[in-house]
């Protein structure tokens, strides 16, 4: 497999694709140019080798065809900004002015290309009609460039036009991941397979049914189980705890009793909140009680951890030595229920400061990291909240099998 550190892109021209799909304001400005900073090392490399970088995207979900608000013009002045130079454009990634501009295209000079998925051709590959169309349309992107690179960690999971099927139209030599998916890919393989012990996953979020597949996956992997969030309460409920109001799937509750005898089976430790906070109603004026975690009431739902579980869950923080985090602990976005992921994120940030390795992903425990201003005091933050989840449920991403072949 061909690596990017030891490539040399001098008079290449290299099609990569990045993961531009940014939040934009009302006025078309990046109000988060995290992910477009992700793709800078990759595309500066390939400048500074001498070559040319040819930058292809998808920005939100077009429903069919060109709209405004999705098109990627809106990311060049962040881009170009971040770069500091001159950002081309072709306005139609299928056009002629995406021929004739990526042909032209010289050394040190960048080409975005419009959205890719205001071509269906990009992502719609259920029936075979729509997967021949997919291959025509990769095949196609496939002509403007000499090289392809991969480098949209977050569409890997997706095996569509520009994150897989292009892949068959470079042969070995002429295909790669950038520097981004091989952080990304070197964290996640450190966690599941070369991890220091003791290992601790904290699972929050809403719903178990998202992340049964994942919590069976690391039972083979981990010692400490937390989980903790909304999907607490359908374990409690399982045990015979009486949860209120709180979010509870009826339907995972076997799921659930069943993921608590595998673990015993397995000797990790799965560790639930011990007690709460609970709300009258899902705002953040309601009515708040702390009570244990299996005291839940009529017209209450637990919107947070209490204190104690936050002692508890920390101290297992602190002895780990590796530690995984998807999920907040409760619902954050809202300042009186967010204490105990902030005390999570921090104990984290801690135990990373003491010498464990810390990985956190999935949107919202990254939207939490962020918010607390904690990003750069774990070790790394990932930028895929789906693909994460995927590949820690030990499934082969496509867009990394098209590059490894
Ligand atoms: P997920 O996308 O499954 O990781 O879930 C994240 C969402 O779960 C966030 O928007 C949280 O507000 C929400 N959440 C966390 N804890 C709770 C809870 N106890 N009750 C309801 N929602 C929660």
């Amino acid at each position: 497999m061909q690596i990017i550190d030891n490539y040399s892109f001098a008079g290449k021209k290299v099609i990569i694709r990045v993961d531009f799909n940014v939040p934009l304001s009302a006025q078309y400005e990046v109000t988060d140019d995290t992910r477009i900073r992700g793709a800078l090392p990759t595309i500066k490399k390939v400048l500074q080798d001498g070559g040319s970088a040819i930058l292809m995207s998808h920005l939100g979900r077009p429903k069919s065809g060109p709209e405004e608000k999705f098109s990627l013009k809106h990311v060049i002045p962040a881009l170009s900004k971040l770069l500091g130079i001159d950002i081309q454009f072709a306005n139609d990634c299928m056009g002629k002015e995406a021929v004739n501009k990526s042909a032209a295209l010289k050394p040190g000079e960048v080409l975005l290309l419009e959205n890719l998925r205001f071509y269906t051709a990009e992502n719609k590959v259920k029936s075979d009609d729509e997967k021949a169309a997919t291959r025509v349309f990769a095949e196609k992107l496939s002509t403007y460039a000499d090289l392809y690179v991969n480098d949209a960690f977050g569409t890997a999971h997706r095996a569509h036009a520009s994150t897989t099927v292009i892949a068959d139209f470079f042969d070995e030599g002429s295909r790669m991941f950038g520097f981004l998916i091989n952080k990304e890919i070197k964290a996640m393989d450190k966690v599941l397979h070369d991890s220091e012990k003791p290992m601790t996953a904290i699972m929050g979020g809403a719903k178990v049914s998202d992340k049964i597949q994942v919590i069976e996956n690391l039972l083979d992997k981990v010692d400490n189980l937390i989980i903790g969030g909304g999907m607490t309460y359908t374990f409690i409920k399982a045990r015979g705890g009486e949860i209120g109001n709180s979010l509870c799937e009826e339907d995972k509750l076997d799921v659930a009793a069943d993921l608590v005898k595998k673990a015993e089976a397995k000797g990790v430790k799965l560790i639930l909140p011990v007690d709460q906070v609970l709300a009258d109603k899902f705002d953040n004026d309601a009515h708040t009680e702390g009570a244990d975690i299996d005291s839940g009431k009529a017209g209450f739902m637990g919107l947070d951890i209490g204190p104690k579980s936050i002692q508890l869950l920390n101290e297992v923080i602190m002895n780990s030595k590796t530690i995984l985090w998807n999920g907040p602990m409760g619902v954050f976005e809202m300042p009186n229920f967010q204490k105990g992921t902030v005390s999570i994120a921090q104990t984290i940030a801690e135990s990373t400061a003491k010498g464990a390795f810390s990985l956190v992903g999935g949107g919202d425990s990254v939207a939490a990291v962020n918010k607390f201003g904690l990003a750069d005091k774990v070790s790394y933050v990932s930028t895929g909240g789906g693909a994460m989840l995927e590949y820690i449920e030990g499934k082969v991403l496509p867009g990394i099998k098209a590059i490894r072949g």
